[in-house]
């Protein structure tokens, strides 16, 4: 029986069958189960940092689990210090790190820690329209996309949903709800927001946004939660996308390029709230498992190695100049940073033209129905990025 036929008869129809089975990959490079060769210009979702089969993952995962592949939160291990001081240092700041296997666990640490941190009083969490932060109960209570989230309430948890980018809703939300205003933040105990919005199509938070959150978070007493991610480990040429505009939240949440292709995340606990959890609060079996933290210390040292911030920068710059000079009907132009991007087209075609490029050799995302999203590996040459560039006038004649 081929494999899509075994995948939907074994597999639950949450994904629908995908249109490809990959069987290995090198480098920004995925080779399909009949050998046909594509660019990855996804890289699993804006996981695999350094590409596929990179020497410095295999080199790590290769001495770590043939040394001890897990080791349970009853014991330590010496990678997962390593990795929790090298994250503090790159966000440059005192805290402290939980590590988990996932976004949503992440995120569901946050959600916890806040609630911790600011007791039962303060229950309301402000979140954005138009957000993805997973799909857990507690992470999905605070997605902002009604479609995925109705289905599945009532959550425990009192959300107030905001428009994205408007700061002034983001005040009010947080001040109070409907004839609860208070100046001094009331009910409300956290801000949850993407500084880019990933799933809804790679939409970058108006500038100052952040900066804006962090001021009413601070005057306020609301804890302000970053969630990185998707755009956080480089994605966007900066270690975390916050830093671009100088903000530091209160906690902070990692996965998706953060361990390479080897499952990982991480809720960063900043300042007081680095001390939030007390023993027996919160944990995870497979959580800061010792091949994923040696896994992302190779994703680490590698990105800082290989001057890869300055990369992404550069070949990301290329990549949008180029799209947004390519003038074709099905084009209406190009957002984002750094090697996340979304093609922005101008009816809902985003299907045709994901399933044309992947005909062309390309893998990239029908994030929304009128965007393709590229998220490639933080490794992708300009020559790369150019064969793309190159390719895209013909793809978008074939969705046509
Ligand atoms: C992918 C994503 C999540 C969820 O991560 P999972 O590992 O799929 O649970 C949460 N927040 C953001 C911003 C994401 O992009």
């Amino acid at each position: 029986m081929n494999l899509d036929k075994r995948f939907a008869s074994a597999l639950m129809p949450n994904y629908g069958v995908p249109p490809l089975a990959l069987s290995h990959g090198q480098g920004c490079r995925v080779w399909d189960t009949d050998g046909r060769e594509y660019l990855d210009l996804i890289a699993g979702i804006a996981v695999s940092a350094l590409g596929h089969a990179h020497p410095a993952i295999v080199e790590a995962v290769t001495r770590q689990v043939g040394a001890i592949a897990h080791t349970s939160n009853l014991y330590m291990h010496e990678r997962e210090i390593e990795l929790a001081e090298r994250l503090l240092t790159l966000i440059g700041a005192d805290g402290r790190v939980f590590f988990a296997n996932s976004g949503a666990e992440a995120n569901e640490a946050a959600l916890k820690l806040v609630r911790r941190r600011q007791g039962p009083g303060r229950p309301v969490v402000v979140a954005a329209e138009r957000s993805f932060h997973g799909r857990t109960m507690g992470s999905l209570a605070i997605t902002g996309k009604a479609s995925i989230r109705e289905p599945f309430g009532p959550f425990g948890l009192d959300v107030r949903f905001v428009p994205f980018g408007d700061v002034d809703a983001l005040r009010a939300a947080v001040a109070g709800g409907p004839g609860q205003f208070s100046a001094a933040g009331g009910d409300c105990g956290a801000v949850v927001v993407e500084p880019c919005l990933g799933e809804s199509g790679v939409i970058p938070a108006p500038d100052g946004y952040l900066r804006a959150a962090r001021g009413i978070c601070d005057e306020t007493g609301a804890l302000l939660v970053v969630d990185e991610i998707q755009s956080g480990i480089g994605r966007t040429g900066a270690w975390f996308m916050c830093q671009r505009e100088g903000v530091l939240p209160d906690v902070l949440t990692l996965a998706k390029g953060l361990g390479g292709g080897l499952p990982i995340g991480a809720c960063v606990g900043l300042g007081e709230c680095g001390d939030a959890f007390a023993k027996g609060d919160h944990g995870s079996t497979f959580g800061g498992n010792p091949v994923a933290c040696a896994a992302a210390l190779a994703v680490l040292d590698t990105i800082e190695r290989d001057g890869l911030l300055a990369s992404v920068t550069a070949v990301g710059e290329r990549l949008a100049a180029g799209i947004s000079a390519t003038t074709h009907p099905l084009l209406s132009g190009v957002r984002g940073a750094g090697l996340w991007l979304a093609a922005v087209l101008t009816s809902d075609v985003a299907v045709a033209v994901e399933a044309s490029a992947r005909q062309a050799g390309f893998l990239v995302n029908a994030v929304q129905p009128d965007a393709i999203r590229l998220a490639p590996p933080l490794i992708l040459t300009a020559a790369e990025a150019g064969e793309f560039l190159s390719a895209l006038p013909g793809i978008l004649d074939g969705a046509a």
